[in-house]
């Protein structure tokens, strides 16, 4: 074989051998960062659900005016959503102090988004709390949707398809490519009307969501329609009929027995 040709093929062996070495190496942290991620969660509590999208220039162009700018400084970032089953009573309690209120699923949560980013900042990859960062922005609905966690019900809530609506989701922005989910290509939401029939505040119909209506009931459990209970003078359950009604998800045991 003539050496040019040698030298020709040589060359060009070594940059495919480079290429798959690089995308092993890529490969290889995207496995150790998607386990690594998973591993944090675990340790605080086994039951979390958890999906990932790329912020594509796509996505942002589809995310709402408000958060768009914000976002713009994410691109190719990765959305990791992950979501806490209600499946323990305690979960589903709200604490009110001064002027704030936690639900204690949603303190959870917030341990948990801090604990993944002491792992991620101590690995040298940035990451941003979404909650905090983008507030009401961003709907934790449609982040949820797009990580395949589920699909948004009647209930205008995100139905998972074995836990419902019995969720509280949460996010983080990580510079790092992970393993992506796509979203479910199927509707969780069986339209069998019950939540719209449940609510006693009429907040919902098929094509809309009054959100106004709902607000004023549901931590409100001195109005005589609401469906909250108060626990103490400062903790409660919020109305939860639009949740407890539909077929799909399992309230957590214990929850509602004392009002039967
Ligand atoms: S939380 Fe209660 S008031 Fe609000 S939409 Fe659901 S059922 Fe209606
Ligand atoms: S109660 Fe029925 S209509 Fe409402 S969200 Fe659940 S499945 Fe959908």
């Amino acid at each position: 074989m003539p050496a040019a040709l040698c030298f020709f093929l040589s060359r060009r062996f070594t940059r495919l051998l480079r290429r798959c070495f690089r995308k092993c190496i890529a490969m290889a942290k995207l496995a150790a960062y998607n386990g690594a991620i998973l591993d944090s969660l675990s340790k605080i509590n086994p039951y979390f659900v958890t999906g990932v999208f790329a912020l594509t220039r796509e996505v942002i162009s589809a995310s709402p005016d408000k958060a768009k700018d914000d976002l713009e400084s994410f691109e190719g970032w990765s959305m990791f959503v992950f979501a806490l089953p209600i499946n323990d009573q305690a979960l589903w309690i709200w604490h009110k102090a001064e002027n704030t209120r936690l639900l204690f699923a949603n303190y959870v949560l917030m341990r948990a988004s801090q604990s993944i980013q002491e792992m991620l900042g101590a690995a040298d990859v940035d990451s941003v709390d979404v909650p905090s960062r983008f507030g009401e922005r961003l709907s934790m609905t449609v982040l949820g949707e797009r990580a395949g966690l589920g699909t948004r019900g009647l209930n205008n809530l995100l139905l998972h398809p074995e836990y419902g609506s019995w969720l509280q989701i949460h996010a983080i922005l990580i510079n790092q490519k992970l393993a992506y989910n796509e979203p479910l290509a199927f509707s969780v939401c069986t339209e069998c009307n019950n939540c719209i029939s449940a609510c006693p505040a009429k907040a919902l119909e098929p094509d809309h969501f009054y959100s106004n209506r709902c607000s004023v009931l549901v931590a409100s459990p001195w109005l005589s329609r609401s469906k909250a209970i108060a626990l103490t003078q400062d903790s409660y359950i919020e109305c939860a009929e639009c949740i407890t009604s539909c077929p799909i998800g399992q309230e957590p045991e214990g929850l509602f027995a004392w009002q039967r």
